[in-house]
């Protein structure tokens, strides 16, 4: 596949004035739900429905969905709103489903994009479609497996495609429930300028008050669109409870949100360093994640060293790190005196947390 202007024709019919936003619950629970949470983003920016039908869980014993009959009652919000619909196929009963319930876009879960096998199968159902199919980034951190799973849809000569980025699982927990990890997203959108790309915040998320903030990193780094998991009683949900946000809520983010348009030649310069400064500040934070994690490192040391009576400082240890780093950082075109000083101001740092776990 290369990119090519088409990739992004079924978004430019939208014809939209901001990005694509596509809302609604986790999971269709009940006629009365779906239709309520649609009529709530009706008249808003939001211009497709979301409802999850079958559910993939990663532990059994939650709940997995209403199944088909849910297909009728996102057709009745339709007719009701407008709004189209959009849900996740996860094999190809779900695909011939939801081509028959006239379903508008169907969407390959995180889940499903990690195998090959599954992505070929329903590639292969939905083969010569002109719905849109969006691509969820696999579980695991890999570019490669995404656009593998893009390559074979469009190859079965579906053409109306699209990525969506939900976070990468970690085994160790942080404030995310899935890690951005923005820097995939951003490599996959340097080599397909014009593959659509929607954010899902709420699975990068998990969790409501940090929802805001990532739409706007997307925004600033020129995403076509937002999938937010709305619900008109979040606290209540069957499912993914503690990350959806009401209607309301959304469409207070799409007021307060700022969308950079491309319009006139200042405008694209601002544009432009916008995206770069947003990819500065991502940049950063992980030297700050990375920083913190050595110094943890550097306070088991510590303990370990009070335990055997060893002196903090170890010179010829310090002197081989100092040594490798100088000239790995040449080989990526940093200098020995910057090495250098960032290196003395690490080590410097390392040693007070050995200090302080020492005298404790
Ligand atoms: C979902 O969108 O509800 C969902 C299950 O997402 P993911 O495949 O990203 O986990
Ligand atoms: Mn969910």
């Amino acid at each position: 596949m290369e990119n090519k202007k088409e990739l992004r024709n079924w978004l430019d019919a939208f014809n939209l004035d901001h990005p694509l936003v596509i809302a609604g619950p986790c999971s269709a629970e009940t006629e009365e739900q779906v239709v309520t949470i649609a009529r709530q983003l009706k008249d808003s920016d939001v211009s497709v429905l979301r409802a999850g039908i079958w559910k993939p869980r990663t532990r059994p014993g939650n709940f997995e969905g209403v199944g088909s009959l849910g297909l009728k009652w996102m057709q009745t919000a339709k007719a009701e709103t407008g709004l189209l619909t959009s849900t996740e196929v996860a094999n190809p009963s779900h695909v011939a489903l939801a081509l028959e319930h006239d379903i508008d876009i169907l969407w390959i879960g995180a889940r499903t994009t990690v195998s090959p096998f599954i992505v070929q199968e329903i590639a292969d159902a939905l083969k010569g479609t002109d719905k849109t199919v969006l691509v969820k980034n696999p579980v695991n951190p890999d570019l490669s497996l995404w656009l593998g799973a893009v390559e074979r849809l469009y190859t079965a000569d579906i053409k109306n495609l699209g990525v969506i980025h939900r976070g990468f699982s970690a085994y160790e927990k942080t404030k995310y429930r899935n890690n951005p990890e923005w820097q995939i997203p951003i490599d996959l959108q340097n080599r397909f300028p014009d593959l659509p790309l929607i954010l899902d915040p709420s699975h990068i998320a998990g969790r409501r008050d940090i929802l805001f903030d990532l739409c706007q990193t997307a925004l600033d780094l020129n995403y076509d669109g937002l999938m937010v998991e709305t619900h008109h009683d979040p606290d209540n949900a069957w499912s993914d409870a503690e990350q959806q946000i009401t209607p309301e809520t959304l469409i207070g983010f799409m007021r307060d949100l700022k969308i950079r348009k491309e319009v006139s030649e200042s405008a694209e310069f601002k544009n432009s360093l916008q995206n770069l400064r947003a990819k500065i500040d991502i940049t950063d934070n992980q030297l700050l994640e990375t920083l913190a994690k050595r110094m943890k490192i550097a306070d088991e040391i510590g303990k370990l060293k009070k335990s055997q009576n060893v002196s903090i400082l170890q010179t010829p240890r310090w002197n081989e790190i100092l040594g490798k780093m100088i000239l790995q950082g040449e080989e990526k075109g940093l200098s020995e005196e910057f090495v250098l000083r960032l290196f003395k101001a690490i080590h410097q740092e390392s040693i007070n947390h050995q200090k302080k776990v020492i005298s404790e």
